[in-house]
């Protein structure tokens, strides 16, 4: 069945609940929210394209969490708290159960970090998403990618390369069993680390999240500092999953180059290494994979020796990528 413009927006997306912060929902013109004294408001906008940033045929509930789930990693690399969304779709047909997905994966994300969907736009075209999400942070404790200090540990949370090896697995259909489900679900199902970035707050001198690959990533943290990294490839977080299905070269190649993983890379003073372990109240798993240096780039040591790598992750501009 396909449904109008009118009852898509009505159906699906006006009534959910209601944020006491919220005057002004969705329906009227603009959205009209309640400011704060004590906080500042941050915002974020991330949109993903069918065949760039998923591949076509993907679940509609897939969709609808991993648009919202990649905008939630940018309030979680910056410390804040997230709290309302916007939303504009751009859809080939208005197909009822499509719709039906999408809603139920945006919003099984939204409920939990209690997010509003304040608003959007809705237009016939290809499969875009692109949602804005805001959010609060206390006064000057934001985090930033420009603060990394000569001598400061370089951290990553979580297991990265999980994802590209899951979007590689979801290509080749072949592989199953739960090792594979478990990378699948990685790529399909980023998990924002909304209170890892909140707890960051205190000790890291900058972080973002990992979205273009670790090395592409870090380099943007560093250009942004004033200062270049190294980092150590044996101490990279270890994936049984991914051992189990690729070899060390390909693992690598995820780990440095594949992005997708939505994990935060920060920096902190080594001295306060213990507090950024105890930090890990959430069970993220947290590792330090190198040092700031003021050699300006980043660069790879391998069992002790440089280590050349030439695909250092994704560009838009630059390359293909789903
Ligand atoms: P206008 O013509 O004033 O731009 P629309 O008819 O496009 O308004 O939208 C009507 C209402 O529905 C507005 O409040 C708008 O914010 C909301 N809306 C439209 N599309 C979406 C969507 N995809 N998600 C959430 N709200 C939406
Ligand atoms: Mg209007």
């Amino acid at each position: 069945m396909s449904l109008g413009e009118f009852e898509i927006i009505s159906r699906y997306f006006g009534s959910r609940p209601a944020r006491e912060d919220v005057r002004v929902g969705i329906g009227d013109d603009a959205a009209v929210l309640d400011s704060r004294v004590d906080k500042k408001l941050v915002l974020a906008m991330d949109t993903i394209v069918e065949g760039v940033h998923f591949l076509a045929g993907t679940a509609a509930s897939d969709i609808g969490y991993r648009a919202l789930a990649v905008n939630l990693s940018d309030l979680a690399a910056m410390g804040a708290i997230p709290s309302w969304m916007s939303l504009s779709l751009s859809l080939p047909h208005g197909d009822a159960s499509w719709l039906q997905g999408f809603a139920s994966g945006l919003f099984e994300l939204a409920d939990r970090f209690d997010v509003q969907l304040i608003g959007g736009d809705t237009v016939r075209g290809p499969l875009v998403v692109t949602i804005q999400v805001g959010g609060w942070i206390e006064a000057e404790s934001w985090l930033t990618r420009s603060g990394a200090k000569i001598g400061d540990g370089v951290f990553v949370s979580g297991t990265l390369g999980e994802a590209a090896a899951g979007l590689a697995l979801l290509r080749d259909r072949v592989a199953s069993g739960s090792d594979a489900e478990y990378l699948r679900s990685r790529f399909l199902r980023p998990e924002p680390r909304v209170s890892f970035g909140r707890s960051l707050r205190s000790f890291a001198s900058a972080a973002m999240d990992v979205s273009d690959g670790l090395l592409t990533d870090l380099g943007k943290l560093c250009s942004a500092s004033g200062c270049g990294a190294s980092i150590d490839i044996d101490s990279l977080p270890d994936s049984p999953p991914m051992r189990a299905l690729f070899d060390e070269e390909q693992r690598l190649q995820f780990s440095l180059a594949g992005g997708d993983d939505y994990e935060l890379l920060f920096t902190a003073s080594t001295d306060q290494v213990r507090e950024v372990m105890a930090a890990d109240r959430s069970g993220v798993g947290i590792t330090q994979i190198g040092v700031i240096d003021e050699q300006k780039g980043v660069r790879c040591v391998r069992k002790g020796v440089p280590h050349f790598f030439k695909d250092t992750g994704y560009d838009h501009f630059m390359s293909a990528k789903a």
